[in-house]
């Protein structure tokens, strides 16, 4: 049987028109699963009870399992989720005074390997589905009991384990879930898509999806970046800073945050401060800067630059009028920190599965 979490609304639809019930009732089966974060239809008391009948015999309604979770010295949570297959994604919750952030995953591990990412050691094991991509934001809300208001849970960030492109439809979906005013109730501005730079899918959510997007920058020329991020052989920097421009020019409300991670003498000196100013100015971009100190982690040959170097880079950010704020590292003594998220879930070999 599949499970009602995750359906979009137009789906659930159709299916319980195929099961001989009223369009409505998806509304109000949505209001019982994202609104009251019900466990079970037996909750649902303003449907009928025949109905409730119906829904448990031709679907579930249930979230996968927690196999891990810590929290941190400055309160960022860290949760492992392990899926009906047994593989797991990480999760992490990110508290802040006026808002609380929850990174999710897209993937079971990457299908690239970015070279500082810990993500990118785990080859990809396989994409989530779409009722997966939203059990995690179900899990966290129960975890936090927040199926009250004011949510703690504000904002979500694709900024997990995977990229979220490679797994379009179902993050499609996904988005339609947290958005949609009967669903999670999000807008769209609160949820952010991070990717390493795919440029077809760029464009096209650009004009569907139109959530805020960030790009995984980190290098400011083509020979840098391709020796940090494969991606950027197949799709340079002049493509992925047009692809942008259209997202800028489809979105003029939003603008792109860039992400750059700081990696000691590798894209940290001035010449790569001023490459930044350039490529903004150059391609007339509306865009910030987030600024990443470097998460280590073993065996990674990278180091995070120091203090000094990352202060005195972004002063020549902002003066040059651009906003860079540094990202402050969070929850890195759980290995909670961007960059660090990795499961222990394998590919098989196919004589396995
Ligand atoms: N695959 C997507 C989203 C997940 S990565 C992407 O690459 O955008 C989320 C962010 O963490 C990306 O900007 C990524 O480049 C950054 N990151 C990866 N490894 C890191 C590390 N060790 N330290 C700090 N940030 C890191
Ligand atoms: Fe994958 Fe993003 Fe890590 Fe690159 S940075 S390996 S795309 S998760």
């Amino acid at each position: 049987m599949k499970n009602i979490i995750g359906f979009t609304k137009n789906q659930l639809i159709e299916e319980l028109v195929k099961l001989g019930e009223k369009p409505f009732r998806a509304t109000q089966i949505w209001k019982w699963i994202y609104v009251n974060g019900a466990q079970d239809f037996s909750q649902m008391t303003n449907i009928a009870k025949e109905t409730r009948e119906i829904l448990a015999k031709n679907f579930i309604l249930s979230r996968p399992a927690t196999s891990m979770d810590k929290t941190a010295n400055d309160g960022t949570r860290k949760w492992l989720i392990k899926y009906d297959d047994g593989n797991e994604v990480e999760m992490v919750f990110i508290p802040e005074e006026n808002r609380g952030t929850l990174c999710i995953s897209s993937q079971v591990g990457c299908t690239l390997s970015c070279k500082f990412c810990h993500t990118g050691t785990q080859t990809l094991v396989r994409n989530l589905k779409a009722t997966e991509i939203i059990s995690q934001i179900m899990v966290a809300k129960d975890l936090l009991q927040d199926w009250k208001s004011p949510a703690r849970l504000t904002n979500v960030v694709f900024m997990g384990m995977g990229e979220p492109f490679y797994n379009y439809d179902n993050i499609a979906k996904g988005v339609s879930v947290l958005t949609d005013t009967d669903g999670l109730a999000l807008s769209r501005r609160r949820v952010t898509i991070s990717t390493s730079g795919l440029v077809p899918e760029i464009l096209r959510m650009s004009k569907e999806i139109k959530t805020s997007l960030a790009i995984s920058l980190h290098a400011t020329d083509d020979q840098t970046r391709s020796s940090i991020m494969a991606i950027n052989k197949k799709y340079p920097l002049d493509e992925l800073m047009k692809a942008c421009k259209i997202y800028n020019n489809d979105n003029p409300k939003d603008k792109i945050t860039f992400e750059y991670v700081l990696l000691k003498n590798i894209n940290d000196r001035d010449k790569d401060a001023l490459g930044l100013v350039s490529l903004i100015k150059k391609y007339n971009l509306n865009a910030k800067i987030n600024l990443i100190p470097f998460n280590p982690w073993t065996p990674c040959g990278f180091e995070r630059s120091d203090d000094e170097a990352i202060i005195h880079f972004q002063k020549i950010l902002k003066k040059h009028n651009l906003v860079a704020p540094i990202r402050r590292t969070r929850g890195n003594d759980v290995m909670a920190a961007c960059g660090q998220l990795k499961s222990d879930s394998q590919r098989q070999k196919k004589s396995q599965r």
